[in-house]
């Protein structure tokens, strides 16, 4: 970046009603923040005494920069924190996992169901010759066997490495031989929009070549069931019927490594990054307590696939630590039609929402009658992660689904943390555009290049300035890219992204500092002209780059996609190129509008502006292999 940059801030802040607060974990979120300030190792050996050990830390933590250790000595295993003190402690016939699937087909699991399946197929893995540190690859469809078969390595030691189900054969096959697993766990098929999808196809296709494969575990949903060649495949269920239902639980060491996932690919290749089980168990069940605020009575729904990072903290390792019901669907967003998440909500009694922007923008794009088809009053808190919440979707969102009365997170996290690591906590003022303030127990900050911070309303680089107990501990095979996060910008944790502060300390996320417009000498962040682009009736969703121009450095380029009901036109054009102007001043001006029907977007539904740039620029667009179809 050439210099720091200004950023236009307004003020507009919403207060949640106070009752929110009445039943929050956390009361008060200065308060909270400045218990932790005082005494940062107190903070998190207090949320790792809620959880249970088998033996406690000699150590909270342990700083080699940049190295970490946290709970160092301690054992536990986290399957016994997701399920074994839930029994114990009276929960076993409580629902763990509704499934619904793509034809509408219920499925309900209680805590003990669950339980027994795990301990079943953890056996069975360990009949196939699965040990501690094994790597283990998951491809499978959203139904519960995907979890089971998660939980099952980890009460085993077995390390995971689930792929998303959507992925093709090729990025399956790289995610194979780089974790070099040992066992593939699959499924026949996945069922889409009522039309089923062959998994183990691709699956024959990825393991060529990959000879670190010894067995494929085939759950067989169809009928007739697909022949299984028996020298390597094994029927899942024959597996679970078979192997005795007792397995205690590994006994993990605090740094051992839980599992591996790779990140969504949207900057460039894949990292494989590697969490461990203490920290990673301690930040997720913190962040799903205190921050989605979740209780055992909640119904969970969090819309993201296990194959991402959003999927192993808030689908299945945080919300179970806490003992909570959580919602899961095969099922796509508007198939049949755009209200069957809406009626979801309402026929589940769904509590706490947790979705994604690309998600709310579609809705907002098919208009506000679907979601008013449905009672949504059970709704209680809305979550929001993966890309900035665009100010116009955060009013959208809070309006439309929280009736304005569910306090919105919007949550700032990464692959890499594991955890939320900004977000507003439940019942404090929210500002839309603003993700919020650091969680407690998180020390980020806006730096310039040299790592000084720089002024509210100046934008700049976001940094973690010290480590958390859910950090990643390396990228699998590529430690050197490890180091790298911690020695880009002094001695922090730079985390890629552009960022501003405003003057509570609210941070707002500007974009990638890849993705940064440099226009005649002033940095602009991607998601700002976005959000201005957004903020126009006509625009359902926008995406900008940086077209190299000889005087201005970058002039702007934006596609985007119109709402339901709107024509594009030259005049259509003008109206948003003004619009932009009054938003933001002329620099930001797009100096090129195309109205496109759809933009290129990871499988985990983020706009991939590179991909825009190089088709664009005539360029290599790099490693595609995260690009949805
Ligand atoms: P890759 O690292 O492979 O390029 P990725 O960064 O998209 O992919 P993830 O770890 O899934 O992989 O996503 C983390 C990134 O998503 C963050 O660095 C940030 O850019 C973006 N992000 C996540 N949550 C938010 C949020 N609430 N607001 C703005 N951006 C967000
Ligand atoms: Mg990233």
């Amino acid at each position: 970046m050439s210099e720091n940059f200004d950023v236009k801030l307004d003020g507009k802040s919403y207060l949640p009603d106070p009752s929110v607060k009445e039943s929050s974990w956390i009361q008060d979120y200065e308060t909270a923040y400045n218990d932790f300030l005082k005494d940062p190792e107190g903070h998190w050996a207090n949320i790792a005494e809620e959880l249970d050990w088998f033996r406690k830390w000699d150590r909270v933590k342990e700083w080699e920069h940049p190295y970490a250790k946290w709970f160092t000595n301690a054992k536990t295993n986290i399957t016994y924190n997701c399920l074994d003190r839930h029994i114990f402690n009276g929960k076993r016939n409580k629902v763990a996992i509704i499934w619904v699937g793509d034809d509408g087909k219920e499925e309900v699991i209680t805590y003990r169901q669950l339980y027994r399946e795990v301990m079943r197929f953890a056996n069975g893995l360990k009949s196939l010759g699965v040990v501690k540190g094994d790597r283990v690859c998951i491809y499978m469809p959203l139904v519960p066997e995907q979890i089971i078969a998660m939980l099952a390595c980890a009460r085993i030691g077995a390390v995971h490495s689930v792929v998303f189900g959507g992925f093709g054969s090729n990025a399956l096959h790289s995610r194979i031989k780089d974790a070099q697993a040992k066992i593939v766990v699959t499924a026949d098929a996945a069922i889409r929009r009522g039309k089923r999808l062959d998994l183990k196809t691709l699956v024959d296709k990825a393991v060529v070549n990959a000879s670190c494969v010894e067995k494929i575990v085939v759950l067989r949903r169809m009928s007739p069931p697909m022949e299984l060649f028996s020298e390597i495949e094994v029927d899942f269920n024959e597996i679970l019927d078979k192997e005795d239902k007792e397995c205690e639980p590994e006994v993990m060491d605090s740094e051992d490594p839980l599992f591996i996932l790779y990140t969504s690919g949207t900057t460039g290749p894949a990292k494989g990054i590697v969490h461990t089980c203490g920290g990673y168990m301690v930040g997720t069940y913190y962040t799903s307590k205190y921050m989605l605020d979740l209780k055992e009575s909640d119904v969970m729904w969090c819309t993201a696939d296990p194959g991402w990072i959003t999927g192993h903290s808030y689908i299945v390792y945080g919300p179970l630590s806490v003992g909570a019901t959580i919602l899961i669907t095969e099922a796509t967003p508007d198939y049949p039609n755009p209200g069957i998440w809406w009626s979801m909500i309402e026929e589940f009694d769904v509590t706490v929402f947790y979705t994604a922007p690309t998600a709310i923008r579609m809705f907002m794009r098919q208009g506000e009658e679907w979601p008013q088809k449905y009672n949504l009053d059970c709704l209680r808190i809305l979550g929001s992660v993966g890309e900035p919440l665009n100010p116009e979707a955060f009013e959208w969102y809070y309006r439309v689904i929280g009736k304005g009365k569910c306090p919105i997170l919007d949550t700032w996290w990464q692959t890499e943390t594991g955890m939320h690591m900004i977000t507003t906590a439940v019942g404090e003022p929210m500002k839309p555009g603003f993700a919020g303030r650091p969680v407690p127990g998180i020390i980020a900050d806006v730096v310039d290049e040299n790592g000084q911070p720089v002024p509210p309303g100046t934008g700049g680089l976001l940094v973690i300035k010290e480590p958390w107990p859910s950090m990643m501990r390396t990228v699998y095979g590529n430690d050197e890219r490890y180091r790298q996060y911690w020695s880009t910008i002094g001695n922090y944790y730079t985390a890629g992204d552009l960022a501003v502060k405003d003057e509570d300390g609210y941070i707002m996320i500007l974009g990638r500092s890849d993705d940064v417009l440099i226009v005649a000498g002033h940095n602009i962040g991607s998601a700002e002209v976005e959000s201005a682009l957004v903020s126009h009736e006509a625009v359902a969703e926008a995406a900008v780059i940086g077209k190299p121009d000889p005087l201005k450095g970058d002039s702007i380029k934006a596609f985007i996609i119109l709402r339901v009901g709107y024509k594009a036109s030259d005049k259509l054009k003008l109206d948003l190129v003004y619009h932009v102007r009054m938003n933001l001043g002329p620099i930001a001006i797009p100096s090129e509008i195309e109205f496109v029907e759809s933009l290129p977007k990871t499988r985990s539904g983020k706009i991939m502006r590179r991909v825009l740039k190089a088709r664009e620029l005539g360029k290599d667009p790099g490693d595609l292999s995260t690009l949805e179809e």
